[in-house]
């Protein structure tokens, strides 16, 4: 609930076809719809679009208002997997140095409970970033 790695510098949160279509459904739009509302064509692919914030760029459903001092997804159950995975993307776990790098800007790594090695590595095996 801290927000961070939903808003910052300028990023990207991309969107596959199938999360496409669950977000608009949950909008209850058409996925045409949910695309030209929501999304924008990045560099790497549909992204989710971003929003300025006092923080930097947000992402569009990142919610600062529900819960006071608090930023919470604003489509948690539907939420792409680039945001699901995180922190364990291949190029964060690929070493300690990397690790520790994204510690810097991350409240969340090396805190809360443990994740077995086994649940890491379906993570990382999932998503290519
Ligand atoms: S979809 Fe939710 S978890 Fe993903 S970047 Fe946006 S606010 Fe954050």
């Amino acid at each position: 609930m801290c927000g961070n790695c939903c808003s910052g510098p300028p990023g990207y949160v991309l969107v596959s076809d199938e999360e496409l279509a669950r977000l608009a459904a949950r909008f209850r739009l058409t996925t045409a719809e949910f695309e030209a509302r929501y999304c924008h064509r990045a560099e790497e692919g549909r992204s989710l679009n971003e929003v300025n914030s006092s923080f930097g760029r947000d992402c569009v459903f990142l919610d600062r208002h529900t819960i006071p001092g608090k930023a919470i997804c604003g489509v948690y159950e539907d939420r792409p997997l680039q945001c699901k995975t995180w922190p364990f993307w291949p190029s964060v776990v690929k070493s300690p140095s990397t690790w520790a790098g994204s510690k810097r800007t991350c409240p969340g790594i090396d805190h809360g409970k443990l994740i077995p090695v086994e649940q890491i590595r379906i993570q990382r095996d999932a998503i290519k970033i």
